[in-house]
């Protein structure tokens, strides 16, 4: 496989110009938070770029008009914390726990394919993917990711 210990940053910093522009032709602002330090997981690099960048692309488009879309990496003790905020419509409730189910889609043209690979790659790293919404406010992801430390 394709897994290595890599750096979360540079990752998320890629992810971060790979959508600068789809955000700035729909009118949106995109902004980004990093910690100082370097955050390092045992991860496909490739992979985690598909999910962030898929998550990202959900957050533009559940924006009809311009709105905000943050992009964030914390730490919580050993787990790396990556958020992708909106601004967008939400999800109603009753589809919340259909969302990342393969093929659900609210979307003329959608696939519904895109949040259930999201939790497939998260989960065979052995991390989580969670969902906050409030309608007519916006969406959270979260994705947490194990930290790996020099023991490992
Ligand atoms: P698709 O984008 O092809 O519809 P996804 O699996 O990526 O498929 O998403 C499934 C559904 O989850 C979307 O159709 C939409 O209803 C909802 N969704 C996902 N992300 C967001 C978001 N950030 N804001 C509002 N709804 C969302
Ligand atoms: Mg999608």
């Amino acid at each position: 496989s394709n897994m290595k210990v890599d750096c979360l940053r540079s990752c998320m910093t890629r992810v971060f110009s790979l959508c600068e522009s789809e955000a700035a032709s729909r009118g949106h602002t995109f902004t980004i938070d990093l910690p100082q330090e370097e955050v390092t997981v045992f991860m496909d690099r490739d992979k985690i770029i598909q999910v962030l960048i898929n998550l990202i692309r959900n957050a533009f488009q559940a924006m009809d008009i311009t709105g905000n879309v943050h992009f964030s990496l914390s730490i919580q003790n050993t787990w790396a914390v990556i958020q992708v905020e909106d601004t967008g419509k939400g999800i109603a409730a009753h589809d919340l726990d259909q969302i990342f189910d393969p093929f659900f889609t609210t979307k003329e043209e959608g696939t519904g394919l895109g949040l259930s690979l999201c939790q497939k790659i998260v989960e065979d790293h052995g991390g989580t993917i969670a969902v906050h919404s409030e309608l007519q406010v916006g969406t959270v992801f979260t994705v947490r990711l194990p930290i790996t430390t020099d023991t490992d």
